[in-house]
């Protein structure tokens, strides 16, 4: 049972809070203090977020404040306010009912790197001075902001590892902050960086907005010579180009590659630092892109309607083009007013019952025809007959020849492995060459002929008898031999 509650400071971690119970209490072990506020007194209390309270606890907390102002201002949960808008409302709910791990609930993008409990020495002064003692601040927690906004000095870091798995344990930042110097950091830009990211992770979460993150940057492209004229189409390798360049004093990660910056317009990506990173870099003020709104017609609808106006006052599409500023297809493309018809459930309609059997019957004759043409007559050379290359052929949709099985069972009675189609096509090609002059047919105008690879030739002889009497088999294996040893060692 809480004893007594401390005041709870501006922009304090929750545990925090619980830490500093635990030092004015008194108590001897951590345990004591655990066990007044948390429902397993075996609890690591998370750093970052609320754990679960026992039920005499919540009565407690609540009379002071509610859990969703804890989870608003004494947590890390506005970290996660760019998630998909759905999916934040729910683990909100969930949070504020103290169910389920906010680790899982939360999309948050694990941190590989380790990360440690912070603080800024000036804030820390400025407590001691106020309060007479200090506490762990949120500001100072934010994954890459290395510098505290207010102050403009370097943060400093503990040992003290925010997701370890040490054992329960309550650690009181009056007690493990030391007055130290504070290193002002000089850089001007990386300043103004950090306080924009503070500004944004400061402002309220608003759950009720509905619109995704991915979808306000992509409207905040119009107008930028990242998105062209129609609005269709974003030249991201461009800003990211420009990006990178007005990034470069930073070295810390965040967006280094341009898929990620394509993943956050697509709304895969939506970790707290990428989107300051992306928003920051298009001027969009902290304010709009807490609350964000999008414009009510597109940078394409408003192109369309523009082109259809000029349209219908008379003139074509290359002087329309013109105008615009864009080429004759894409003016013809704005223009082409016809809307997809809906959908009509109510009657089927794709894909119409056939009569296979009689197509079957039907399409026989082509079929074997077109077989044995492939398969090679007179002089033609051979090709190798596939169910594929059949269909194509016959202008047949591809897969047909499976719903007709007499057709398909006379493509399969040409089946052959590659080896034996090149054994086919080498004795065919010899017998084109030996028809015109005997002594000329030698191994470079075999080879030219059939097209095929020294490999290719070893492989089919095995099975040059398939296919020719044993005179035209030893002429071949003359010709062929002294060239293939190489290959066969
Ligand atoms: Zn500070």
């Amino acid at each position: 049972m809480i004893v007594y509650l401390p005041e709870l400071y501006e922009d304090e971690l929750f545990y925090s809070w619980v830490a500093r119970y635990f030092c004015h209490v008194g108590y001897n072990a951590y345990v004591y203090a655990i066990e007044d506020w948390f429902r397993v007194r075996t609890i690591r209390p998370d750093m970052e977020y609320v754990s679960e309270l026992n039920p005499e606890a919540h009565a407690v907390i609540s009379k002071k404040i509610s859990i969703q102002e804890l989870i608003q201002n004494h947590s890390m949960f506005p970290l996660a306010r760019f998630a998909e808008p759905a999916r934040l409302q729910n683990a909100f709910h969930e949070m504020s009912k103290q169910r389920g791990n906010p680790h899982n609930l939360l999309p948050i993008p694990a941190d590989s790197r380790k990360r440690t409990l912070r603080y800024c020495p000036l804030c820390t002064q400025e407590d001691r001075e106020k309060y007479g003692e200090t506490y762990w601040h949120r500001s100072a927690q934010i994954p890459q902001v290395n510098i505290c906004a207010r102050h403009g000095c370097g943060l400093v870091s503990t040992d003290i590892d925010i997701k370890g798995q040490q054992k329960p344990r309550l650690y009181i930042a009056d007690i493990e902050i030391e007055e130290i110097e504070p290193e002002l950091i000089c850089d001007e830009r990386e300043l103004q960086f950090a306080r924009y990211q503070h500004a944004v992770f400061h402002k309220p979460v608003d759950l009720r907005n509905d619109i995704s993150v991915s979808d306000f940057l992509r409207s905040k492209l119009e107008g930028t010579e990242y998105l062209s004229v129609r609005g269709q189409q974003k030249n991201i390798s461009r800003m990211f180009h420009d990006m990178m360049k007005y990034y470069d004093w930073k070295k810390e990660s965040g967006i280094t590659e341009i898929h990620q910056l394509q993943k956050c317009f697509t709304g895969h990506r939506y970790s707290f630092h990428d989107i300051c990173q992306i928003a920051y870099f298009l001027n969009i003020p902290a304010e709009e892109l807490t609350a964000p709104k999008l414009p009510e017609q597109t940078q394409t609808e408003r192109f369309n309607r523009r082109v259809a106006d000029l349209s219908a006052s008379g003139l074509g599409c290359y002087r329309i083009a013109k105008q615009v500023h864009v080429s004759p297809t894409t003016a013809l493309k704005a223009n082409r007013n016809k809307q997809h018809k809906e959908h009509n459930y109510a009657t089927r309609t794709g894909t119409t019952w056939k009569d296979w059997n009689s197509l079957d019957q039907q399409l026989y004759p082509l079929v074997r025809e077109k077989c044995k043409r492939m398969y090679g007559e007179g002089d033609a050379r051979p090709r190798c007959v596939r169910q594929k290359s059949v269909e194509r052929e016959l202008g047949l949709p591809i897969k047909r020849l499976n719903y007709l099985p007499k057709c398909k069972a006379e493509v399969l009675k040409y089946r052959e492995t590659q080896e034996q189609y090149w054994a086919r096509e080498l004795v065919w090609a010899y017998r084109q060459l030996t028809e015109e002059e005997m002594e000329t047919c030698g191994f470079t105008r075999l080879l030219r002929l059939t097209n095929m690879r020294k490999a290719d030739i070893a492989a089919c002889m095995p099975f040059l008898s398939m296919f020719c009497n044993e005179d035209e088999k030893t002429s071949i294996e003359q010709i062929v031999r002294p060239y293939l040893d190489e290959i066969r060692l």
